[in-house]
């Protein structure tokens, strides 16, 4: 499809900022005291909304929106938008500020903190044939899994940690290891309700403003904030068999993966990830993994070979395990990983889930979870994957000792092509995260190393031309948006003229910006 004149003008006029009409941007915010809202303003103690996870930007808001309700979210976003391009105000949501690059901030503009909205609104779970979660989207999944479970039930779909916001992750995809069964967080949703850019309420559904559904899911805040989603549920599992197994073979470590994600009699969780120039297994492992014969873990010694560690799960009811462990055995059988590194453990449904959490809680008593997190987490085609392995396991990769290194692969065919999420042009894909930590303890060097360390991957991708996507994307320029939406940026740029013609919202993403 080709642009029309028209959309490569809004373009321009988006992208460069083209001074049309300037105002004094205090007076833009101070007007904001003017709105009658349920919640309430504050403009002098915004330095929270200038944090976030990565802890590398910190744009200041000239105020925080505490909504009360989503009616405050409406008007609020309508003001900005009446007020016309001659403001400089933008809005952004905020989920629970666990971005990496200030994609949820918003500099001299209102940041929305979407979890005034949790408090101020219900979750509703209706039972029956085709299970669903009603809930606000500043909700956190934590609490959406405690509330559901209440009655039995859960979501199909996660992310690997589960203290991120409803609306947070659907503006993103929302991908964990059971993906390849479900699809990503955003193939599981029914409904979503949206205020606009234009400060309008609308709610969406694969048949009702459909256009707005799939362009909000995966779509980096840029068309709507997300205020309700409706979530998809199955009946809870209870327990969790917990498997992890090594490999030493890149080859035969993607090729069992691959062969279980396209299984019909499978796990219901799979991941993987990258050890590289470690010993002692217990030390690699994020804490929550209790193996039940931690001294064979303990004396595992890598011998400075890279690693690539399989990890499933098997859910199982321990009034009647015996068919779901017979089912672990004869997958097992059908897997080469090396033979005395099968790791097992058992635990409910909700500790498996809230994994990540326990290594929050070790993290943040030693000072070691709110410092600077230079993450990069790539979509590599499985054409790639090998070439990819080999440069950057095998060369540019010095050891995984600054945090995990995720690996595992996705199915396009579980991801619906509507949405703004962008993958990779191929069935199979990896996803490939490099999660590290740079305490700036240990000097300015580790974020420096891992930055450069990012940067090789990127530039040797791009020679190799291997054709990544970057997940939770942090890019910079205007070609290079439009590269990452390929085919796509036709529609996602018609879309941000349709439902936020001022690119009011989410500035952080950098994708528009807003004209003044
Ligand atoms: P924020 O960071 O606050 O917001 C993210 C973006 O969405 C911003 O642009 C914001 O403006 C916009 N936004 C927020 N709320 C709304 C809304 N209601 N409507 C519209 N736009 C909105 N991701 C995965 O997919 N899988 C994982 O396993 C996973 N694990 C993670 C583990 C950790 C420890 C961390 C820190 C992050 C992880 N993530 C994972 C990434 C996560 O999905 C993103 O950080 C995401 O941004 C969610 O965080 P949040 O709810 O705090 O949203």
């Amino acid at each position: 499809m080709r642009a029309s004149p028209i959309l490569k003008l809004f373009v321009a006029l988006l992208l460069t900022g083209i001074n049309s009409r300037k105002s004094d941007p205090d007076a833009s915010y101070t007007s904001l005291s003017s709105l009658d809202v349920d919640g309430r303003f504050t403009f002098d103690d915004v330095s929270e909304a200038a944090m976030d996870f990565g802890h590398r930007y910190h744009h200041l808001p000239s105020a925080v929106l505490h909504p009360g309700s989503v009616t405050d979210v409406a008007e609020t976003v309508r003001h900005v938008f009446q007020l016309g391009p001659g403001s400089r105000l933008t809005v952004a949501a905020r989920g629970h500020g666990h971005s990496l690059q200030g994609q949820a901030q918003a500099a001299g503009g209102i940041v929305v903190r979407m979890e005034s909205l949790r408090r101020a609104q219900e979750m509703r779970v209706h039972a029956g044939d085709e299970p669903y979660v009603d809930a606000p989207a500043g909700a956190l999944w934590i609490d959406v899994l405690k509330e559901t479970l209440r009655h039995g039930l859960s979501p199909k779909s996660w992310t690997d940690y589960l203290h991120l916001t409803i609306g947070g992750t659907l503006s993103n995809a929302g991908i964990s290891g059971q993906a390849f069964r479900h699809g990503p967080q955003i193939s599981n949703v029914r409904r979503v309700e949206v205020v606009t850019g234009k400060g309008e309420v609308f709610n969406c559904s694969p048949t009702h403003n459909a256009d707005l559904f799939h362009g909000v899911l995966g779509g980096l805040g840029q068309f709507g904030i997300i205020t309700r989603a409706t979530i998809a549920l199955e009946p809870a599992p209870k327990m969790v068999k917990w498997i992890r197994v090594l490999y030493s073979d890149f080859t035969i470590f993607t090729e069992d993966q691959e062969m279980l994600i396209s299984s019909k009699k499978t796990f219901d969780y799979i991941e993987g990830f990258v050890i590289k120039n470690k010993t002692g297994l217990l030390n690699i492992w994020r804490s929550s993994f209790k193996p039940q014969d931690p001294v064979q873990a303990s004396r595992f010694n890598s011998e400075g070979r890279t690693l690539y560690c399989l990890e499933m799960t098997k859910n199982f009811d321990p009034n009647d395990p015996d068919m779901a462990m017979q089912e672990v055995k004869e997958l097992l059988s059908q897997l080469r990983y090396i033979p005395s590194t099968l790791f097992q453990s058992e635990v409910s449904y909700i500790e498996f889930l809230e994994r990540v959490h326990v290594s929050e809680v070790k993290l943040r008593s030693k000072g070691l979870w709110e410092v600077p997190h230079p993450w990069l987490n790539l979509l590599v085609p499985r054409t790639g994957i090998h070439a990819f392995a080999n440069e950057v396991f095998g060369k540019i990769l010095k050891d995984s000792s600054n945090g995990p290194i995720l690996l595992y692969p996705l199915n396009k065919s579980k991801w619906d092509n509507r949405t703004s999420a962008v993958i990779p042009d191929e069935e199979i894909f990896y996803l490939v995260a490099f999660l590290s930590s740079a305490p700036t303890s240990s000097g300015q060097d580790i974020l420096t190393q891992a930055l450069m360390q990012n940067e090789k991957i990127l530039q040797f991708c791009k020679k190799a031309n291997i054709q990544i996507k970057q997940y939770l994307p942090y890019i910079n320029t205007q070609e290079e948006w439009q590269t990452h939406y390929g085919q796509r940026w036709d529609t996602f740029v018609q879309r941000k003229l349709s439902y936020d013609p001022l690119a009011i919202l989410a500035p952080g993403q950098r994708i528009f910006q807003k004209a003044v």
